[in-house]
């Protein structure tokens, strides 16, 4: 009996260069066990799929920004949506361009998306989080999934695909979790500008499907290549593929592993071309991303998931964060200033001056005077120094504060 499969938690999609999406299945720390005991156990409401049943999945975008420019609209979100929508059913506008010899294997998955209007304390949400995160860009070691590391924590991964949307170092495109990982890590993240169809987005990965391809993994499809030279990746009907492929072959791309003249399936999500080389998954891709569902599968809660009917929400959707206002810096200046006799001190924005050191220095580094400051405005006689350019320096360390003076 086979007991335990050792499955690695996908990390893919980097960029090299400009515009070539790199996918490897590499481990970002984590191996996941994949086995009978990480199977959803059965329960008294749990049941089977019903061939073809629609299978609607609630949706909780986790957007994080630090910048303005991360902070995505809702309307690019739901283009998103839209997207995974479009194209897990194919209902994409590019199916025309999948070539005729394919044609017969490209499927609509009945597998939809929403995005949730339920949140799990029963509230009435978007399904965006929006937060905003002192974090300036996350690496692939999860950050982002945890509230306590600058991200959010995800939603119970029994009822909502998770989606982190967040600025990723190296302007990675994303990585996927498979089924069956530690639930508080299970979902997707993306970049924030590979995610949509509309705003500024970074071609030519501009068509949203770094999260169908993504999404892919997470209902447990593999690689076309099966990560290795001419592997498998567990679905009969997609041909053998001795590595995979960037930007968008011609068809036929026949390589050493193809066993017939139409060569390589290129044009299937889960390999690696631009998106508008994208346009299909298979039948048989369809039968492993469903089972997933069926009694017992790692994702079968989710035909008991109901965050996508609105009127089960009670109470107002949590406000979204904003991005803070800097505030001004706290700040002291001088007047008169060039100065004769005397110069008074003035502090801006709350800056405190009692209790402070002033010390005068010259212009070649030498301490001239120095005084503690006894008011929030206080005067200090010059008249005794020659006429030049002097620095103040006012408090000491993070605080300090350096007024450069002229004397007349
Ligand atoms: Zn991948």
């Amino acid at each position: 009996m086979k007991s335990v499969l050792l499955f690695v938690t996908a990390m893919c999609c980097f960029v090299v260069g400009e515009a070539q999406r790199i996918c490897g299945t590499l481990e970002y720390g984590l191996r996941v066990q994949h086995n009978a005991s990480n199977k959803t156990s059965a329960s008294t409401w749990s049941r089977d799929t019903v061939p073809n049943e629609m299978i609607t999945i609630p949706v909780v975008v986790h957007l994080l920004f630090n910048t303005a420019e991360q902070n995505i609209s809702d309307e690019q979100i739901i283009s998103q949506i839209k997207a995974l929508n479009n194209d897990y059913r194919r209902l994409n506008a590019d199916t025309s361009n999948t070539p005729d010899a394919f044609k017969p294997y490209a499927a609509d998955t009945r597998i939809m998306f929403c995005l949730a209007q339920v949140d799990p304390n029963g509230r009435a949400t978007k399904g965006i989080v929006r937060k905003h995160t002192n974090v300036e860009y996350f690496l692939g070691d999860d950050g982002m999934k945890f509230s306590g590391s600058g991200g959010d924590d995800a939603w119970d991964c029994k009822k909502y695909l998770n989606i982190w949307v967040c600025y990723m170092f190296g302007r990675s495109l994303g990585y996927a979790t498979f089924p069956g990982g530690a639930p508080e890590k299970d979902g997707v993240v993306i970049n924030y500008d590979v995610f949509g169809t509309i705003g500024n987005l970074r071609a030519p990965f501009n068509k949203g499907r770094t999260a169908t391809h993504e999404v892919g993994h997470w209902l447990g499809l593999r690689h076309l290549w099966g990560d290795e030279s001419c592997g498998d990746d567990g679905v009969g009907d997609t041909p053998r593929q001795l590595s995979y492929n960037f930007n968008c072959p011609s068809f036929p791309h026949v390589t050493s592993c193809s066993t017939d003249g139409n060569g390589d399936m290129f044009m299937d999500y889960m390999d690696l071309t631009n998106d508008a080389c994208m346009n299909m998954f298979t039948y048989g891709q369809k039968l492993k991303m469903r089972s997933a569902f069926a009694n017992g599968g790692p994702r079968n809660t989710f035909l008991n998931s109901y965050a996508c009917d609105s009127s089960l929400a009670t109470g107002a959707p949590l406000p979204d964060d904003t991005l803070p206002v800097a505030k001004p810096r706290a700040d002291v200046r001088s007047y008169p200033n060039p100065a004769n006799d005397q110069v008074t001190l003035m502090p801006l924005n709350e800056y405190v001056l009692t209790g402070k050191e002033c010390v005068v220095f010259n212009m070649a580094g030498m301490k001239l005077m120095q005084l503690t400051l006894s008011s929030e405005k206080p005067t200090i006689n010059v008249a005794k120094l020659p006429a030049g350019v002097y620095i103040l320096r006012i408090g000491q360390g993070g605080e300090k504060r350096n007024i450069k003076l002229i004397k007349l």
